[in-house]
């Protein structure tokens, strides 16, 4: 068979992104048995990076499988059946989700906003009163097919003033705000290394309150063990025993182990503000090519993926065909039924979400929209973005000083 596609320039897509070369270095180190001293030490001391990424002192479990494995575990293993799960939908993820509840014995109670709005806490509170039954709570914290982000500090909290446990897929939430599952009220939180960390697919890298270990021993008709699905397993032999359910990647935790020192060595608040500086930068670009952002209001975009309303006129497949095939972008399209209705530019991780990256993008998209006949003026969406980054300096790994955008800055 003869290679045909010619691999793109710049993975600028929604995920998995492009890494660093450190990343692929250390992942291409010689495969240790998984019972070496050396990787049982490997795989403790990344354990430990986690919960400082996470910024927790909440058990962390690694499940050996891309994230969707870690979203399935937390229904699989915490619902018994009939419980009551307030479900809220603000985009795909988050409406994909019902499938696990159900699948799994849970009836939903679903809170839904529109796919570009995300999801008011109020409502979360008039909906837990009105329905005194729920016993979980599920939430998308940044909906990456929208590019919008939820309030899951505020949700999280009100949630626990119910008594109600929450599952959060934060998969692309991790490294694009300072969370903290303790003071959000996440009781099972499940991130990717894929997304905002900028590590590469495969893992589910989770935070287990105590509420939940309670809640996971508690189901009925019994606990879930003995299974790929179960976080049990993990906590009885690793956690416990230092031994593992099943053979882990070992490639992957070189390559988590290298994505956590290399995040813990900017120190998370620069490593969030730099993904938020490059997110607004982002827009700016955007917003400046007289294009929409598909968010209804700008506080409510991720800063994982900058989504973009196809403008009229233009077939979204061509105009990101022209970006991957005549300049060698890759970037992403809606999915699922956003399809067709918006296409997203990727900034995650420190490959993506750097000024230089952010200029090729905006100036291949540019370029693109300007084949398709589609009225830009070329550099004006690259000239805002700069302009947005005055100050950036990359041994500071970010913006510096007086200049940073104050919408970067979160606590
Ligand atoms: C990437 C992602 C997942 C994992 O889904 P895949 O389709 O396997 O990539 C889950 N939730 C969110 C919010 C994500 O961004």
């Amino acid at each position: 068979m003869t290679k045909s596609t010619t691999w793109p320039r710049l993975n600028l897509a929604a995920g998995p992104v492009q890494v660093m070369d450190q990343t692929l270095r250390d992942a291409a180190r010689p495969i240790l048995y998984h019972y070496d001293p050396a990787f049982i030490e490997l795989f403790a001391r990344t354990s430990g990076l986690l919960q400082d990424v996470f910024r927790t002192k909440y058990d962390v479990v690694i499940m050996q499988g891309e994230a969707i494995l870690g979203l399935e575990a937390a229904a699989a293993g915490l619902l018994s059946p009939g419980d009551k799960v307030l479900n809220l939908v603000s985009g795909v993820f988050g409406k994909w989700f019902e499938d696990f509840i159900h699948k799994y014995g849970g009836e939903t109670i679903e809170l839904a906003v529109p796919y570009n709005d995300a999801i008011d806490p109020e409502d979360v509170r008039k909906a837990l009163q009105a329905n005194p039954g729920v016993k979980y709570l599920s939430v998308v914290h940044s909906e990456t097919p929208s590019g919008t982000h939820n309030p899951v500090r505020e949700i999280g909290n009100i949630a626990h003033e119910f008594g109600v446990l929450t599952m959060v897929d934060t998969v692309s939430g991790l490294g694009a705000e300072l969370l903290n599952p303790e003071e959000w009220g996440m009781d099972i939180a499940i991130a990717g290394p894929q997304k905002c960390l900028g590590g590469t697919p495969g893992l589910s890298l989770m935070t287990v309150s105590p509420a939940a270990w309670k809640a996971l021993e508690a189901r009925q008709p019994e606990p879930l063990r003995a299974s790929f699905l179960s976080i049990l397993d993990w906590k009885s032999a690793w956690l416990d025993g230092k031994r593992f359910p099943y053979t882990p990647s070992v490639s992957e935790m070189y390559s988590l182990e290298s994505v956590l020192d290399q995040t813990l060595a900017i120190g998370m608040e620069r490593f969030v503000d730099r993904q938020q500086a490059i997110a607004h930068a982002c827009r700016e670009g955007v917003k400046a090519l007289g294009l929409e952002l598909w968010p209804v209001r700008e506080e409510i975009a991720a800063a994982c993926v900058t989504a973009i309303r196809v403008p009229e006129g233009i077939n979204d497949e061509e105009l990101r065909g022209i970006m991957r095939h005549r300049y060698g972008v890759m970037i992403s399209p809606g999915y699922g039924e956003l399809n067709g209705q918006l296409f997203r530019l990727g900034h995650m991780g420190p490959a993506q979400a750097h000024p230089t990256i952010l200029a090729a993008q905006l100036a291949v998209l540019e370029r693109s929209l300007t084949d398709l006949g589609y009225p830009v003026q070329l550099g004006t969406g690259v000239g805002a973005a700069m302009a947005a980054l005055s100050g950036w300096n990359d041994e500071g790994v970010g913006l510096m000083g007086s200049s940073r955008h104050p919408a970067t800055l979160v606590t």
